[in-house]
């Protein structure tokens, strides 16, 4: 008898949940990171896709989407501080960044509780250590002297589920779900 032929699981994308950023934070980002690649190289990402990641989940089969987005909708996470006061760059991936010297404790206490809800429910295979940034630029060989970054802070209102792919004009994403994170409850 003919084998069977086998088929990949349909897979609903490689997904991460992410703080998108504040329009007006988005705007000083790009704009900075633009004026270093007239200085510097390296390639620009696009206004619109700046986020910081706060657990990525890698490739997800399409069937499993249901139960990830039933878990999302039975957390209850507190709204979070960002400051995001300096650029970082990696030279192992060649990615600037913008980071925080000293990232809120909340904003961490934030992503290792999804993280470790995620790996309980199979959907993580291991936790990483945090360090929360916003990418802005990559394949950046060599940064010179990082100018200063103006520090940029709001408060986060909400996470998102997000799709991301490689599109001819670099990385795309897309929202597939929101959460609103809840106001703090006044004694
Ligand atoms: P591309 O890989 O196409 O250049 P990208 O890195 O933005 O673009 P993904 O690799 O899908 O797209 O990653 C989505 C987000 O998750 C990015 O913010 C990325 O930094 C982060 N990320 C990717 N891999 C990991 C990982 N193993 N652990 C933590 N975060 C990750
Ligand atoms: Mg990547």
């Amino acid at each position: 008898m003919a084998a069977e032929p086998t088929y990949a699981a349909p897979s609903a994308g490689r997904l991460f949940f992410a703080l998108w950023l504040p329009p007006a934070c988005s705007g000083v980002l790009h704009a900075m990171a633009g004026a270093m690649v007239g200085r510097s190289g390296g390639r620009l990402m696009r206004e619109d896709t700046l986020h910081l990641t706060l657990a990525f989940l890698g490739d997800i089969a399409e069937k499993r989407l249901p139960a990830l987005t039933e878990l999302a909708d039975g957390l209850s996470l507190p709204r979070v501080p960002v400051r995001l006061d300096r650029l970082g760059f990696w030279a192992h991936n060649h990615i600037l960044f913008a980071g925080s010297t000293a990232p809120a404790p909340a904003l961490v206490a934030l992503a290792d509780s999804l993280q470790e809800t995620l790996k309980e429910a199979g959907f993580l295979a291991e936790t990483r250590a945090f360090v929360p940034h916003v990418t802005m630029l990559r394949k950046l060989l060599h940064p010179g002297k990082l100018p200063p970054l103006p520090a940029q802070e709001w408060e986060a209102e909400e996470i998102a589920l997000v799709r991301s792919w490689r599109s001819d004009r670099g990385a795309a994403y897309e929202t597939v779900a929101r959460w609103p994170l809840h106001a703090a409850v006044n004694a």
